[in-house]
């Protein structure tokens, strides 16, 4: 056998394999171009039209728009009136960003631990962290396999809580033959450039709840009661700031390429499917490492590929191991660190 890249010998490949990145078409390029020569780059007729089709895909009644997932989440957190004292039940195997909007309301979140088989929160760890202060539970659809939504759901009901469910990773995922993003009381979406729809920065929160929808919306503008785009419709010129938002509002350009993006969300899920299919069959027969499993009622999105090491089996460790693959141009990451 020839020696590895990371003892001097040569990379399996010539160039770097991203561990994620967009992909562009011509058409994504016209529907922005066409929204740069329009009169509105903000809080326009993209927007609207972005957020319908989105919501439609999704299957849910509502849909608004954030300039990132991690607004999205800031939002809906306030959405749900979480405040000091409030805690929050989420996951540990996630971005920092999924408990971090928790602490932006200055609540508490807590963590709770995961299934071994999904590495999503485990219903009866949620059981386990549930307290007199406890408000909301934040699922992650962790790599884009679904969370345990009906149970969890069901946890809500009983303890009279809400769910905020963290799809950054899920968009084209199904749960029990339903997409993601018309089950919880609320659904965020993240359109970072490793996502499946990509915008640059963007995020979404769909739900089913108009007054959630209504909250959700003054908080991306400021806490303010009417858009600029309704106001100038009208020929009104008063408005109230009747709580205090932030300016997360995204762009009529932005909108463009997520809606110009969404075309083709089937094809990007069959794509990830298939690479998926291949990384299984290369890999699940190996004692040193365990691949991700599907859930028989679930259909996975596929963000993330994570392969867990048998470290009793093996003489090194993950840092050797990433250090190893680096070498051969395989550009993997670690997902994650937990919280
Ligand atoms: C990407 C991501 C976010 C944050 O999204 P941004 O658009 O980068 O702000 C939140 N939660 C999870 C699990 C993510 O993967």
């Amino acid at each position: 056998m020839s020696a590895r890249a990371v003892h001097g010998g040569k990379p399996v490949r010539e160039r770097m394999l991203p561990y994620g990145r967009q992909s562009l078409r011509d058409e994504d390029i016209r529907a922005v171009v066409e929204v740069l020569r329009s009169d509105w780059w903000t809080t326009g007729p993209m927007v609207d039209e972005f957020e319908r089709e989105f919501a439609r895909y999704v299957g849910a009644q509502h849909a608004v728009a954030f300039s990132s997932g991690t607004a999205a989440l800031h939002g809906s957190v306030f959405a749900a009136h979480l405040g000091p004292g409030d805690e929050a039940i989420t996951t540990p195997i996630t971005f920092c960003a999924t408990s971090n909007c928790v602490l932006y309301l200055g609540a508490t979140p807590v963590l709770a631990d995961v299934s071994c088989d999904t590495l999503n929160l485990d219903p009866d760890e949620i059981l386990r962290c549930i307290t007199n202060r406890t408000r909301a539970i934040i699922p992650v659809d962790y790599a884009g396999h679904p969370a345990d939504l009906e149970t969890i759901l069901a946890i809500a009901e009983q303890h009279g809580l809400i769910v905020i469910e963290d799809a950054s990773h899920a968009l084209g995922a199904e749960y029990r033959g339903r997409r993601i993003g018309g089950y919880g009381h609320m659904t965020t979406f993240s359109f970072h450039p490793v996502k499946h729809v990509a915008t640059g920065e963007g995020g979404m929160v769909t739900t089913n709840d108009a007054a959630l929808a209504d909250r959700l919306r003054l908080f991306r503008n400021h806490g303010i009661a009417s858009s600029a785009r309704a106001r100038a419709l009208t020929a009104e010129w008063h408005y109230e700031m009747v709580e205090l938002g932030y300016n997360y509002r995204l762009t009529d350009i932005a909108s463009a390429l997520g809606l110009s993006q969404l075309r083709t969300i089937d094809e990007n899920v069959a794509r990830r499917q298939q690479i998926a299919r291949r990384y299984h069959e290369a890999f699940s027969s190996g004692v040193h490492l365990s691949c991700p499993i599907e859930r028989q009622d679930v259909i996975s999105a596929w963000h993330l590929y994570p392969i867990r090491l048998n470290l009793d089996s093996l003489r090194v460790g993950r840092t050797e191991i990433f250090a190893a693959l680096r070498a051969e141009t395989i550009g993997v990451n670690v997902h994650y660190i937990p919280v």
